[in-house]
């Protein structure tokens, strides 16, 4: 069913805002280190050669040189500083299957969040994510590369407005995507991802719920369950920029081809689509069914993380870059590691609460 309403701001939010950092707490706990030698060589070449050998099919050898020093520096480092780097699905092939440790969406992020046993993580991807890594451990050192890597959904609403939704709708429960702050996860009841988001809203048990902040996977969700759904106007600035028309010249140039979107998308660009999933299900998706030619409806390193593994499937455009997940580079994550750069801070009473909303999620009964 369509969803029962769509509320939000009068005046639409700009994406970008640089969330607040803390000041050098990380620096004076571990201490800078000083920077390592970056030239390109031969040792370098021999020690890096089976990391290049995971993305040679999508990173030209011409970009190699520049790499690998970064990469054999950060490598080294981890085990220094006893860190692992979380690496969200649209990184760049050099940082998702070179430095990182994990690899996933926001839902396998977390779940990894809860397992880490490092004392340093890194979050390679926007600033939320890092948020919701400090949440699930209060007790640890969270650094994010560039404090400015925001997120058009987790700035399209604040707590106030989850509160303001509440006294206008009293007693409905809220379900928060994970794209948002701390702040608006803690007035909320569940948090979930573009991965569960059907199986959050119907484990409520209730006829009714708010769910924010995109209202494309709030339409994606009501069009899949009979529970009503009220929407947040909020958006991602990279799914919204799709368009059905643009998929269905694709397919009439090619019928042949598979079609994979991200929920985050316009209904009009599901409707064209032969499957919509998060970014986790899609990878499975492509695994699983190897089409010939794929177009993944999502960010653009996504398709290169999967053609490096996948050689033999060919990945067509479109795609649209993420200009926040972009911010991240391995020399940012060099520096981070360096000098324990920028360290992400959580208000305690806060991060108690969202992290209720988040721990909800994560132990709910599948
Ligand atoms: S792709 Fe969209 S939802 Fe993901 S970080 Fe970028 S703006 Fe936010």
């Amino acid at each position: 069913m369509p969803v029962l309403d769509i509320v939000g701001p009068l005046t639409a939010r700009q994406p970008g805002r640089p969330p607040a950092a803390s000041g050098s707490a990380a620096l004076r706990k571990f201490g800078a280190r000083p920077m390592p030698p970056l030239e390109w060589n031969a040792e370098v070449e021999r020690d890096t050669a089976h990391l290049y050998a995971r993305i040679q099919n999508v990173v030209p050898s011409v970009e190699w040189p520049f790499f690998a020093p970064y990469v054999r520096a950060i490598n080294a480092l981890k085990k220094e500083r006893n860190a692992v780097i979380l690496a969200h699905n649209y990184q760049t092939p050099e940082i998702y299957h070179c430095v990182a440790d994990f690899v996933g969406d926001s839902l396998q992020h977390a779940r990894e969040a809860t397992k880490v046993k490092a004392d340093v993580i890194v979050q390679a991807g926007v600033h939320f994510m890092a948020e919701t890594a400090k949440i699930l451990n209060p007790d640890k050192t969270v650094l994010i590369p560039d404090v400015r890597a925001g997120c058009s959904l987790a700035e399209a609403i604040t707590g106030e407005d989850v509160r303001l939704l509440r006294e206008r709708f009293p007693g409905v429960p809220v379900v928060t995507y994970v794209n948002t702050s701390a702040e608006v996860k803690a007035e909320s009841d569940i948090t979930c991802t573009s991965s569960n988001a059907l199986q959050v809203v119907e484990s409520l048990g209730v006829d009714k719920v708010i769910f924010v902040p995109d209202q494309y996977l709030a339409k994606y969700v009501a069009s899949q369950t009979k529970v009503k759904i009220i929407a947040w106007k909020g958006s991602c600035e990279v799914h919204e920029r799709f368009t059905g028309d643009e998929l269905s010249l694709i397919r009439s140039n090619d019928p042949s081809v598979q079609i994979i979107a991200h929920p985050e998308c316009p209904p009009d660009v599901i409707a064209a689509s032969d499957f919509t999933g998060s970014t986790a299900h899609m990878i499975d998706w492509v695994r699983k069914n190897r089409p010939k030619r794929v177009v993944l409806v999502t960010e653009c390193s996504m398709a290169d993380n999967v053609a490096a593994e996948l050689p033999d499937v060919e990945f067509t455009r479109p795609c649209n870059l993420c200009p926040h997940m972009k911010r991240i580079t391995l020399p940012k994550i060099l520096d981070s590691l360096l000098n324990m750069k920028e360290e992400v801070v959580v208000d305690p009473a806060i991060a108690e609460k969202a992290r209720r909303a988040v721990e909800r999620m994560i132990y709910m009964k599948s």
